[in-house]
């Protein structure tokens, strides 16, 4: 008997809740023909939460969080709270349910399958199947380091970058456990050149890469890192990085994939419990439209199988369905372009629907 795993749903603002709504119908359909069982919640987080509990993430949300298996997220945000002050905005709900359930490791695939080659800005055959996977530590470094701040008399602001031994071993070991299901080749970007706490970074590294020898471990410094992804991002499998190096890298490799659209996400912690949610925003511009792609947030509850529910059948299965949809034709407006049938947001999640299968 399978056993049953708890979803939280946070569908957020703007389009959030029309391609939550599309991951959930997908979750609903994989139940069944796998026949697994999923139990579902929502709750309210963001621009939303601030609306009915003055909180961009509520204690009851939060409590709901730390008692699923899981949690799948649409997107925070939108222009009626931007001029809020920064620790009110929807993004500090963000902010805060990734601290309290302890998400350190966050994954970001590039992938680009060959129908949608056409979307992304650069060559072909620079792009085309393209598969890396970025793993950015997500809870240190520079953003959370101290001290911070500003000097007494106001003329200088500093931040400090840090890292423990643990933290480089605890997602050192993300990165090579990934790389080992995958083409066991794992790069670790630094600024060893120029930072003690990259080149103790390295040191770690290093000596945690004995424990993996069918890994085969490389450096590489973060501006080389960066102009290497656009030049030849296939010659990468698994990059594991530091939070701010992490940051920018990931955006880049976005990019190589064309359409912020495509994009899933997973942020995971030490038990692999995580927070699944496309990289998109809330997309105020088109919300209530049916024009979202839900294809990213799709994806997002595929990683949420593949990485806390070790159902790699059941995420397979709807990575391809994602697939033969995008070979039929089938776009959203955002992917689209002259040879393409322009599908709205239920009628691309029916399409993915009617490809599932076991
Ligand atoms: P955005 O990602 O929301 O939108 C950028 C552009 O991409 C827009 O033109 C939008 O229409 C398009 N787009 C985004 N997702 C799409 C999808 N699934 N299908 C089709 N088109 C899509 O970024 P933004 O405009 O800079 O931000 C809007 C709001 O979202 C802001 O309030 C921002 O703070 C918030 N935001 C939230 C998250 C998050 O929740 N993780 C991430 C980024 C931005």
């Amino acid at each position: 008997m399978n056993i049953e795993k708890k979803i939280l749903l946070l569908p957020g603002d703007g389009i959030g809740p029309e391609v939550v709504d599309s991951a959930k119908q997908v979750l609903l359909k994989i139940e069944k023909e796998f026949n697994l069982r999923y139990k579902f919640d929502t709750a309210l987080i963001g621009g939303c939460a601030i609306e009915e509990a003055q909180n961009p993430l509520p204690t009851e949300t939060l409590k709901k969080a730390l008692n699923s298996d899981a949690v799948l997220l649409g997107a925070v945000g939108g222009p009626k709270w931007d001029n809020l002050p920064s620790d009110q905005r929807p993004e500090r709900g963000l902010l805060k349910i990734r601290s309290e359930l302890g998400l350190f490791a966050n994954f970001r695939p590039a992938l680009l399958s060959k129908s949608l080659v056409s979307a992304s800005s650069m060559r072909p055959e620079i792009v085309s199947d393209l598969d890396i996977l970025i793993i950015r530590e997500l809870t240190g470094g520079l953003y959370f380091g101290e001290p911070r701040g500003r000097s007494k008399d106001q003329n200088k602001a500093f931040n400090t970058m840090i890292y423990s031994k643990e933290e480089i071993l605890r997602i050192g070991r993300v990165g090579f456990d990934a790389a080992k299901k995958r083409g066991c080749k794992l790069c670790s970007v630094d600024k060893a050149n120029v930072l003690e706490v990259s080149a103790f970074w390295r040191e770690v590294m290093n000596d945690l890469s004995k424990e993996y020898p069918e890994v085969e471990l490389t450096h590489m410094l973060v501006d080389n890192a960066a102009m290497q992804l656009v030049r030849e991002p296939k010659q990468f499998d698994v990059i594991v990085t530091g939070n701010i190096f992490g940051d920018i890298l990931s955006d880049i490799s976005a990019m190589l994939t064309g359409s912020i659209g495509m994009l899933p996400s997973a942020s995971l912690n030490q038990t692999n419990k995580g927070l699944f949610e496309p990289v998109h925003g809330s997309a105020p511009d088109i919300t209530g439209l049916s024009k979202a792609n839900p294809l990213a947030t799709i994806a997002s509850a595929a990683m949420m199988l593949k990485y806390s529910f070790n159902q790699l059948e059941a995420a397979i299965a709807i990575d391809k369905a994602i697939e033969n949809v995008l070979e039929a034709g089938y776009r959203t407006a955002d992917i689209s372009d002259v040879s393409s049938i322009v599908l709205s947001t239920e009628e691309m999640t029916q399409e993915v629907l009617k490809h599932i299968k076991k």
